[in-house]
């Protein structure tokens, strides 16, 4: 069931600031508050998903593909695209997830230690 008052869906309402890479209709990339490298951005659809398996099972492909693309363009805008990023998705009590909104995290701009 989706909290429509998770932090990310009050960020995505414009009511917790955030320092924005890329948005539009469909989903906002912005700065993590609390880096875990060099470079650490958020990437969210603007869909009401709890995490991956949500999005992807419950929106159309072609949502889901462009949510994907945008990612693609958003690495080449951060200038990571060649140098190398990781992506990564927590689900749940065990994949550790904070905030019960879909997001990737985008890491990168140096070599990742982890
Ligand atoms: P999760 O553990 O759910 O995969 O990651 C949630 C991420 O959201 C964490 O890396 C955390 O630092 C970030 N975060 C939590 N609250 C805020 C906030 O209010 N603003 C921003 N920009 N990031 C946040």
């Amino acid at each position: 069931m989706y909290d429509k008052n998770n932090i990310f869906a009050k960020i995505i309402r414009g009511e917790i600031p955030c320092k924005k890479v890329f948005e539009d209709e469909t989903c906002l990339f912005f700065y993590d508050i609390k880096p875990k490298a060099k470079i650490h951005v958020l990437a969210i659809p603007k869909t009401q998903s709890v995490d991956y398996c949500d999005f992807v099972s419950n929106n159309d492909a072609s949502v889901v593909l462009e949510f994907f693309k945008k990612i693609d363009l958003v690495l080449e805008k951060l200038k990571i695209k060649n140098s190398g990023y990781r992506l990564v998705s927590n689900s749940g009590l065990n994949g550790m997830q904070e905030v019960p909104h879909f997001h990737i995290h985008i890491l990168g701009g140096e070599r990742l230690k982890f």
